[in-house]
């Protein structure tokens, strides 16, 4: 599926680097609220700096997955959807302020010019 997408941030690897660098930003333990951090280069290497992206990835190999393989990842992003959810902090002003705030992901403070 990643070698037939036309879509540049979808290539061979990437559902995993994005199934890592989403573990990898829940993986700090304590009660201290996670926030997504703005990328500073959006070339498909630097873009998985921002945890927001590794979702955005996961998001779109979901939608074009067929059902037995979708089902199966789907079985391991729930989980961390589930911690991303309790360790991130509502953003109320996410419909100004953030980028696609149609995704529930996204509506979540960030660092930054937030103040996060
Ligand atoms: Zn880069």
């Amino acid at each position: 599926m990643e070698r037939l997408s036309g879509d540049y941030y979808l290539y061979p690897g990437a559902t995993d680097r994005a199934l890592r660098e989403y573990r990898a930003f829940l993986r700090p333990t304590g009660r201290r609220p996670l926030y997504p951090r703005v990328a500073q280069c959006s070339c498909r290497g630097c873009s998985f700096d921002d945890v927001r992206h590794a979702r955005d990835v996961l998001d779109q190999v979901l939608r074009q997955l067929p059902p037995r393989p979708r089902a199966e990842l789907v079985r391991r992003v729930r989980p961390l959807d589930a911690v991303y959810l309790e360790r991130t902090l509502p953003d109320p002003f996410a419909r100004q302020r953030q980028y696609r705030a149609d995704l529930w992901w996204r509506r979540r403070l960030a660092s930054g010019a937030e103040g996060g």
